[in-house]
């Protein structure tokens, strides 16, 4: 059968795919069931399960609520009354300048990336210079990589390299090679960044917001796991927007991913555009994560569920998974990304003697899913042995299964600096 270009460029051999399929395997090993510590998937937070049943439970109770959970088309803006809710939050809780004309609800954020990155980067109205996207910092969240309609539209660059005490490392933007020339339409960085789980400082946030207010191009914040919802940030971090910022959000990470529901905070401008490819692309986003939120946003209670519960979830399971490391690595290269938030280590084997690739490869046989760090490099060109050298792994899942999984990387990285493997 014959594809299009575009058929072409959406079925190719993606990343995001190879990390999606995987996720959905659950592929055994043995007898023993693959220790996933590859995926996206958040961790099952009881309490906040809990709400969501109840209130789920309520709805379903409620015939005209039910109704609208199910039986009728959202605005193609988004369910209206959680979008009213939310922006009277965002205003009086973070002081942002926005009202419901700021915002607009996607299927999953990941869609809303789709809409954005096409909407600022590829070939413009004139038919002149082709907008491309520049992602400040590398490594940067693998699902971006083949969101583009054109191909090559990404540029970044290396970061610096900043070694820390205690065997870890952080990545900052190396601002002397950042070039905002008049061919890039969009900046975008994640916060905290997908797979490192960096936090780009308040400064270097400032500095970002200044260089595309003076180009006139729009910066996205994508705060999937950040600031102000679910908060799953360990460090101090101020979240932003102003008018020429476009924050997005989701409720994925608060542990509702099955729901599908991404918020793009934005100008007017700009929520109009993407309203009009809701309608186009799927009439209306989903109403369930609305629906389903929608109290607990209306409330407030959102913003202190992220930090009383979902943050020192995961700094908990974060300050675990690091005990085990250290442990388990011991004697072995092995730094450590410092984890300032979101629910992935990045581990740097430095000088390793076989690729990422291989490893994870390797680790798959062991039992043991991970997701090579070479994906997460969109944009940069230039070859960097560093890419081949870091493997993400997830540690929002049970704490056992981490623990294994974490021993057995370590016995088969150990093998292979000892050349037994
Ligand atoms: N941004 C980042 C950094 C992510 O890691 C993810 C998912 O893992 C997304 C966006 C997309 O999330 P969703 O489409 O579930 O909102």
């Amino acid at each position: 059968m014959e594809f299009t270009r575009f058929g072409q460029k959406m079925t190719a051999n993606a990343g995001i795919l190879s990390l999606m399929d995987d996720l959905g395997k659950a592929t055994a090993c043995g007898s023993n069931p693959m220790i996933m510590m590859g995926g996206g998937n958040p961790g099952q937070v009881p309490e906040f399960q809990e709400i969501m049943r109840s209130r789920l439970m309520a709805i379903c109770q409620d015939r005209q609520l039910f109704h609208r959970l199910i039986g009728g088309y959202a605005p193609p803006q988004g369910e209206k009354s959680f979008i009213e809710g939310l922006a009277a939050l965002l205003k009086k809780e973070q002081g942002w300048d926005i009202g419901p004309e700021n915002i607009c609800l996607t299927n999953g954020s990941q869609t809303a990336f789709f809409m954005l990155f096409n909407l600022f980067a590829g070939v413009m109205q004139d038919g002149g210079v082709e907008k491309k996207i520049c992602l400040p910092m590398a490594p940067e969240y693998i699902g971006y990589a083949d969101l583009g309609l054109t191909d090559g539209l990404f540029v970044t660059t290396r970061p610096e390299i900043e070694l820390l005490d205690g065997g870890f490392f952080k990545y900052h933007i190396d601002f002397d090679k950042l070039k905002i020339g008049d061919d890039i339409g969009v900046i975008c960085i994640s916060r905290p960044t997908n797979p490192t789980g960096n936090v780009v400082t308040d400064a270097e946030l400032a500095r970002l917001i200044a260089l595309a207010a003076e180009r006139e191009i729009p910066l996205i914040i994508d705060s999937a796991y950040g600031l102000p919802f679910p908060g799953m940030v360990y460090c101090a971090a101020r979240p932003v927007w102003n008018d020429n910022l476009i924050v997005c959000l989701s409720l994925s990470k608060l542990g509702l991913p099955a729901v599908r529901t991404g918020i793009v905070v934005a100008r007017k401008e700009i929520v109009q555009a993407l309203t009009g490819m809701n309608a186009i692309m799927s009439l209306s986003p989903n109403n369930f994560g609305a629906m389903l939120a929608g109290q607990i946003v209306e409330n407030g209670e959102i913003i202190g569920l992220g930090r009383d519960l979902i943050q020192p979830f995961y700094q908990t399971k974060m300050e675990r998974a690091v005990a085990v490391v250290r442990e388990q690595f011991a004697g072995i290269p092995c730094r450590i990304h410092k984890p300032e938030g979101a629910m992935f280590l990045w581990l740097w084997f430095e000088d390793l003697p076989i690729t990422s690739l291989e490893l994870y490869r390797l680790l798959k046989d062991h039992g043991v899913l991970v997701v090579s760090g070479h994906y997460f490099f969109p944009g940069l060109g230039d070859e960097w042995k560093h890419k081949d050298e870091c493997i993400r792994v997830t540690y929002s899942q049970g704490d056992e299964d981490i623990r294994r999984g974490l021993a057995i990387i370590a016995g088969v990285v150990r093998q292979i600096y000892e050349k037994k493997l």
